[in-house]
């Protein structure tokens, strides 16, 4: 079985082959660039889910099985944000200097320090592209006011794990992956393609 996975990231097209074939095997897992697709897509929905499922459609729209992510910050204190914006939080996309210090800023006066990252992953079949089946990821953490680690990206420093006792940029890649909101999510739906792949076979 062969998905296509909407999105041009290396890391993120290996990591979700690694561990799908781990559920299926001969699973494969293509890039927008694998299948020649150039245009941007535009991520302007309203929350992860919305994003997720504009992506894998626009995939499934052309006759793949078309998978979408999309992840963030939720911060407790802010009503949710950064939320969807949490790439462009401070303005410039992928800034995240500017995005911690801006985060920082905001919670200065905020006693609440507990945040959540969310991961939300879509899949959509190119004979149904109408219908998204979904699943999610999260790990619950506090924002601290120091920058702690060297690992990781974007908001990791700042987000710290109290089972482990460290930030995320503390953390190897696997401690990192066992319980963040990314590695939570790609499991989830490990289980549920292979059930929905199960189902379609017994259909045929
Ligand atoms: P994406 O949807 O995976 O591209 O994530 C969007 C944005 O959310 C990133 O640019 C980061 O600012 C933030 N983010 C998502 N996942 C993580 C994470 O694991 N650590 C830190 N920041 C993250």
């Amino acid at each position: 079985m062969k998905i296509v996975l909407a999105s041009r990231n290396k890391k993120k097209i290996s990591e979700l082959n690694a561990l799908l074939a781990k559920h299926i095997p001969g699973i494969e897992v293509l890039s927008l660039d694998d299948i020649g697709f150039e245009d941007e897509i535009v991520e302007d929905g309203e929350g992860f889910y919305d994003n997720a499922y504009i992506k894998a459609s626009t995939v499934a729209r052309l006759g793949y099985i078309g998978v979408g992510d999309d992840s963030g910050l939720c911060v407790d204190a802010l009503d949710g944000a950064p939320g969807v914006y949490s790439a462009r939080y401070a303005g410039e996309h992928g800034d995240d200097a500017a995005n911690n210090a801006l985060l920082l800023k905001n919670l200065a006066d905020k006693e609440d320090r507990t945040a959540r990252f969310v991961c939300a992953i879509a899949c959509v079949f190119p004979e149904d592209v109408s219908r998204g089946y979904f699943v999610r990821g999260e790990v619950e953490g506090k924002i601290i006011d120091e920058y702690r680690g060297e690992g990781g990206f974007g908001y990791d420093p700042l987000f710290y794990y109290e089972p482990f006792g460290k930030t995320l940029a503390e953390m190897s890649a696997e401690e990192k992956n066992s319980i963040s909101h990314r590695g939570r999510a790609i499991e989830n739906f490990a289980q549920m393609l292979k059930e929905i792949t199960e189902e379609k076979d017994e259909e045929e």
